[in-house]
């Protein structure tokens, strides 16, 4: 898979360099590359934000530099600055998501929620590019432009308002990146863990059995493998009916 990401804060991604993201870039399962938006103005003052048409607080993201860099990251040779920029041989103009277009992902508040089927949607694709938005976000017109090259996927990581991409790409990008296989060490890992199966996971123990008073449930202990994992089905069910009643099926 290739990852490209797009900010005008390139250093807030140095943490890809760390842990399994780190350790898969360097086994060649992850060609990771991060681009400061920055690179693609063309002014002395290296300006990428401009204010609103109509009116109001904060700034926008201008859409020239987003264009010169989204076009950058898809090989295709230099941005015409223009409607005629030339397309990819795989590019399918179009604004519905086929695989054989990167996929451009626009961390957005406003954006679909990204969950853990998105994570695995995600993790089938080729080519993966990120958009870090700052200000109150990117030109709405860069997503429409950007339709004809990519599919095109604005994804928030919850409801609340961070004040960039930056952190929401790293979260989308760890939750993607560890479904690909060779990622994790033990696939089982990835399948008995919180939203694998819709449930939140049973809860985990490790030694001592018996921890400042507190002990490990005895079931764990009893080497009987149905006891546990009938155990487990029963915690997993009663925690996400306290915390996650969102995620148990409706009941007819
Ligand atoms: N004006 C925007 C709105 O109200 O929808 C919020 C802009 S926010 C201050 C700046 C940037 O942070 C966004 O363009 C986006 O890239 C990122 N961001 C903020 N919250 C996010 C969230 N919950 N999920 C994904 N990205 C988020």
């Amino acid at each position: 898979m290739r990852i490209d990401v797009i900010s005008i804060f390139p250093d807030y991604l140095a943490a890809l360099d760390l842990s399994l993201i780190g350790k898969a870039r360097a086994a060649g399962l992850l060609d990771l590359a991060v681009h400061d938006l920055r690179d693609f103005t063309t002014d002395r003052h290296r300006t990428v934000d401009d204010t609103p048409y109509g009116g109001g607080a904060g700034m926008v993201m201008k859409p020239e530099p987003w264009a010169q860099a989204l076009t950058a990251v898809l090989d295709v040779g230099p941005d015409a600055d223009a409607d005629d920029a030339p397309l990819s041989e795989d590019a399918v103009p179009g604004s519905g998501v086929a695989a054989d277009r990167p996929v451009l992902v626009i961390p957005s508040p406003a954006g679909e929620v990204f969950r853990q089927a998105t994570a695995h949607e995600l993790a089938e694709a080729d080519h993966l590019v990120f958009a870090c938005g700052r200000y109150e976000g990117i030109d709405e017109r860069v997503a429409e432009w950007a339709a004809d090259r990519f599919a095109v996927r604005p994804l928030s990581i919850g409801d609340y308002v961070l004040n960039g991409g930056e952190v929401a790409t790293l979260a989308m990008i760890e939750a993607i990146v560890r479904l690909i296989p060779g990622v994790i060490g033990n696939p089982g890992s990835l399948t008995e863990e919180s939203h694998a199966d819709g449930l939140l996971e049973y809860p985990m123990y490790t030694k001592p059995a018996s921890w400042r008073g507190r002990d490990v449930p005895d079931v764990l202990l009893s080497g009987d493998h149905g006891r546990i994992a009938r155990w487990r089905r029963e915690e997993q069910l009663a925690r996400t009916a306290a915390r996650r009643p969102d995620l148990l099926p409706p009941v007819c």
